[in-house]
């Protein structure tokens, strides 16, 4: 059965109250009856106390007398009690009539002390104190009874009182219950109304936080700072989505255009070639671009699978330098290469790997016009380390907090039309922190960056196995 947290409360507040209150008028009750118990006890104690002092005192003087003392007693006594007393061969002293009944009923009296019973005559409740005593060497068995009627008539008003009100408040009670569950959840309730309002639309909206330093202030803090994370995320995306359908549209107007103008009229061969080359060149970088927004996006998804295995780094920067080389001769640049000879172990996806200092090479020669870029490895305090150094363009200071950000390109690049679509480094510091390594970056304008890459040592649970499988891995696998 599933209850609303106000049923339940509400449920609990029942049981509790109406044990607490069963409980309670039990033990009023047992009180009750045990003080009563007491009261007419001693009552007809006191009772039985006076007739023998009576006794006592008439009994010199004769047993006529202790009967003529004896009735003037009786007559005395108007709350109803009442005595009987037997003399020492059994026979009658004392006897109201109404009494009589009674001797045949009550068992025999013990040889010393009191005893008490409760019997009913002629519809009465009566407790009875019984002693058997002996005066001036007689033996005379004593009762004497109170009626119970008035204890017993308070005893029933309590209970009538217990029957009325018993259920009357157990009732009133869940109702306060009710009441104050409905209170204590009323802030709840307006949290999940304002949450229900919130949507993509107006995602800057926030909760009203509660005066209370409680659970709830909590809660609503936790769920604006959620808010917050949700917004910004959604900021992001809508920002990632907005750069890139602006960057895709670049490369697919150059395409039109060019097939466009191509068509116009009747061309030469080679004027066709060139229009066919340039919609190529367009064609790659739209294509390079798709690859890095589906890098990117899988990356964000958490769908984006690394393969991790134990590989030397030295081997993959060794792979990697050759494309280097011959994209900074290409230029006419100038390359310099100091990798260590001792393998360098780390857990990694090679090919990612191979992704990561591709791109910083890559950056390297688009961003140098003239002079020489290096690749250099070596291990530091049980970190790999690799550096990728030229001495191009360089990153002004404000800049460099933001060259990692998406689709972040630095004003000199894009005004000197050097192609590239601001991902490469948010790709490549990605790979760097799945590897759980991170990059920096040293930079000054006009005289050029050192990027530097730091990746932690092999796990110790994946020791690196140098087997011929290994190694043709980490040779063949795609850049
Ligand atoms: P892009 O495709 O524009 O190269 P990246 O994410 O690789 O995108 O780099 C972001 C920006 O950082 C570049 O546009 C450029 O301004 C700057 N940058 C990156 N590497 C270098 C470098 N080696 N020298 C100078 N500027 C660089």
């Amino acid at each position: 059965m599933h209850l609303t947290i106000r049923a339940r409360l509400t449920l609990l507040y029942f049981v509790v109250l109406a044990t607490s209150f069963v409980a309670f008028f039990w033990i009023c009750d047992f009180g009750f009856r045990r003080s009563i118990e007491i009261t007419v006890n001693d009552a007809s104690r006191s009772n039985l106390e006076t007739v023998r002092r009576v006794i006592e005192g008439s009994l010199p003087r004769g047993l006529p007398k202790v009967q003529k003392e004896l009735g003037e007693l009786a007559g005395l006594w108007a709350n109803g009690a009442i005595f009987e007393v037997s003399g020492p061969d059994g026979q009658w002293i004392f006897r109201p009539p109404r009494f009589q009944a009674v001797q045949t009923l009550l068992p025999e009296a013990p040889a010393s002390g009191i005893s008490f019973l409760t019997t009913n005559l002629e519809a009465l409740q009566y407790r009875i104190a019984r002693e058997r005593v002996s005066i001036s060497g007689s033996v005379f068995l004593i009762d004497a009874a109170v009626p119970t009627e008035p204890f017993d008539q308070a005893l029933d008003g309590f209970r009538l009182i217990e029957k009325r009100f018993l259920p009357l408040l157990v009732m009133l009670a869940s109702l306060l219950g009710y009441w104050l569950s409905g209170r204590a959840l009323a802030p709840v309730n307006r949290i999940v109304e304002s949450a229900e309002s919130i949507g993509v639309q107006n995602l800057s909206r926030r909760l009203e936080v509660p005066r209370a330093n409680d659970e709830l202030r909590r809660l609503t803090e936790t769920v604006n700072a959620m808010l917050g994370r949700i917004e910004s995320s959604v900021a992001h995306i809508t920002q990632f989505t907005a750069d890139a359908s602006h960057d895709l549209r670049t490369p697919l107007a150059l395409i039109r255009t060019n097939a466009e103008l191509a068509l116009r009229r009747p061309r030469r061969e080679d004027e066709y070639r060139e229009t066919l080359r340039r919609i190529l060149a367009a064609a790659e970088e739209s294509t390079h671009l798709i690859e890095h927004l589906l890098t990117l996006a899988r990356a964000d998804a958490g769908a984006a699978q690394l393969h991790f295995e134990a590989a030397d780094l030295s081997q993959v920067l060794r792979k990697v330098s050759q494309h280097a080389r011959i994209l900074a001769q290409s230029k006419g640049l100038g390359f310099k290469e100091e990798i260590d000879d001792e393998p360098l172990p780390i857990s990694m996806d090679p090919s990612a790997m191979e992704r990561l200092f591709l791109a910083l090479l890559d950056n390297a020669v688009k961003y140098t016009p003239e002079g020489t870029l290096s690749l250099r490895s070596f291990s530091r305090e049980g970190q790999a380390i690799v550096e990728v150094q030229d001495t191009g363009v360089g990153i002004s200071e404000s800049d460099l907090p933001h060259i990692f950000d998406r689709f972040y390109r630095a004003d000199q690049a894009r005004s000197r039309e050097v192609r590239g679509s601001g991902l490469g480094l948010a790709i490549a510091r990605w790979i760097a922190e799945m590897h759980k390594g991170a990059i920096e970056v040293d930079s000054e304008l006009g005289r050029g960056s050192l990027f530097r890459v730091h990746l932690p040592p092999l796990n110790r649970e994946h020791p690196l196995a140098l087997t011929p499988e290994w190694q043709k891995t980490t040779a063949n696998s795609a850049i």
